[in-house]
């Protein structure tokens, strides 16, 4: 007897679409798999490669094991192919099975802050595209502030600060592209500000990332006296939650250093709310304003009335991340997420108004639960969305052209320039040999052209 054949598409080659990957080709099943996997990027890894830090070479060093994954050789990858401009879902029913949609999350969630629009207000997002060299954002960035503001209390918010903040010859080592260096190299800056709405015991920075804040060369750490006179919830959060406990460690030995010799300062603001972006008079940031805040008693805070300014040439907001809708798949705009149950995504029935199980769609990642959590948080995510996946033989599709040769046939007979695992080795290998004749890991190619021709093979 045959055995049942089960022909997946996954969409997204982040760490979400690779955990799935390897996950179901693992797990017990009585059918057999075939995998292929899609993204819009002639490079895998999703925001491990686009997102994660240039200076966090541990966290970047995940990317060994989902390259380990990959090389098994089981599941083919075909980069630079956009689900909704490349294939379409009616595609993926005619070839497969069953497809995944990792897609994560890459803009910036909105903030409704008078003053946002004004030129030299940005989103982290597009920052950090542009200095993990993503190729579709321009390939210069406008640094010309010397006091810039940052808004947000998470990791993000830290990653851009330290970068502003950071001297460029401290980032040589690392694999940030060589346009990137040339314009950090030219900027003024003197002075990040970060502002969080609450107290230092609320913040979501994790120890680790806000610890190394104290450790960049010629940077002082400045925070304020008044920023600590704790409540009861204050102290109780400081006793009875190790990670708040430490970072209560770093930041009170932040106050007791002397500082001043140093010319770059980070200034740690909080229970600052940010009310408003200050017009220069020409359009431009002049100035952040912000309302002073004070413990509510219950945890939260309450405004004080007391309203502040900071002259600033530049403010970006690290308020989130947000889901891309794709076409053809619903999607829920207030989350920015594919709504779904445990994986299994779901879609209103328009006669009843009910919400009913998608057949044969799925969702893993960040566009399943929404941009929060680490990388390793992206597995049990992936377990979740294959054990559905399993138990659902009876529900899936039946394609009319399930061979692996049928959907090579169609992206080149669409012309599409895709890009494959040998192709991704070729692009790592000049990557490395770039880095090397620099002294460096690794110099990343920027330009999707680039990234296409030396994958293919072409240059
Ligand atoms: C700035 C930043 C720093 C971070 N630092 C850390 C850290 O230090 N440690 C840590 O553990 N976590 C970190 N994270 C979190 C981590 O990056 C995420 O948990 C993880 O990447 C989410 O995985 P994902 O696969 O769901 O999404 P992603 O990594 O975003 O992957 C989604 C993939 O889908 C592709 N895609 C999207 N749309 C389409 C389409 N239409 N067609 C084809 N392909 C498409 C994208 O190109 C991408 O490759 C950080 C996140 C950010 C934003």
């Amino acid at each position: 007897m045959t055995r049942n054949k089960l022909r997946l598409a996954i969409v997204g080659a982040g760490p979400a679409g690779i955990y799935a990957a390897d996950i179901l080709l693992k797990s017990e099943r009585n059918f057999d798999v075939s995998i292929d996997l899609f993204d819009q990027l002639p490079a895998p890894y999703g925001l491990v490669r686009y997102g994660v830090a240039p200076d966090h070479p541990r966290i970047k060093g995940i990317i060994t094991a989902l390259r380990e994954v990959l090389d098994r050789g089981d599941i083919r990858i075909f980069g630079n192919v956009r689900f909704g401009e490349d294939i379409t879902l009616d595609d993926l029913k005619h070839h497969y099975n069953a497809v995944i949609f990792a897609t994560g999350a890459v803009r910036d969630a909105s903030l409704n802050l008078p003053g946002i629009e004004l030129e030299g207000s940005y989103g982290a997002a597009e920052f950090v595209s542009w200095f993990d060299g993503h190729p579709d954002v321009p390939r210069t960035w406008p640094l010309e502030a010397k006091s810039v503001a940052v808004i947000g209390n998470g990791n993000v918010a830290l990653d851009v600060s330290r970068i502003l903040a950071k001297h460029v010859e401290d980032l040589m080592v690392t694999e940030i592209p060589a346009n990137v260096a040339a314009g950090l190299a030219e900027s003024p800056v003197t002075d990040v500000h970060v502002f969080g709405r609450r107290g230092p015991t609320s913040v979501k920075f994790t120890p680790l990332e806000l610890r190394e804040l104290g450790e960049l060369r010629d940077v002082d750490m400045i925070v304020s006296d008044e920023d600590f006179d704790y409540d009861d919830a204050a102290r109780a959060a400081v006793a009875g939650n190790k990670q708040v406990f430490v970072i209560d460690k770093v930041l009170q030995q932040w106050r007791a250093r002397e500082v001043g010799q140093a010319s770059r300062r980070l200034h740690l603001h909080f229970f600052a709310k940010p009310l408003e972006i200050v017009d220069d008079g020409t359009g431009r940031v002049g100035a952040i304003r912000y309302e002073r805040t004070a413990p509510d008693g219950e945890g939260g805070v309450v405004g004080t009335g007391e309203i502040r300014e900071i002259e600033v040439q530049a403010v970006y907001r690290a308020v989130g991340y947000f889901g891309s809708p794709l076409p053809g798949i619903p999607f829920d705009k207030r989350f920015g997420v594919i709504p779904n149950h445990e994986g299994q995504v779901l879609t209103r029935d328009k006669a009843t108004g009910e919400a009913r199980q998608m057949y044969g769609v799925y969702a893993t990642g960040w566009i399943k639960r929404g941009p929060v959590g680490l990388i390793g948080h992206t597995k049990s995510d992936a377990m979740e969305t294959i054990k559905h996946v399993i138990n659902d033989l009876g529900n899936w599709w039946t394609p009319e052209s399930p061979s692996e040769e049928s959907v090579v046939e169609m992206l080149e007979s669409r012309g599409i320039a895709y890009t494959d695992l040998d192709g991704w080795h070729r692009l790592d290998q000049h990557e490395l040999a770039l880095g090397e004749a620099e002294g460096r890991v690794r110099v990343k190619v920027v330009p999707r052209d680039d990234m296409v021709q030396i994958s293919r093979g072409e240059v």
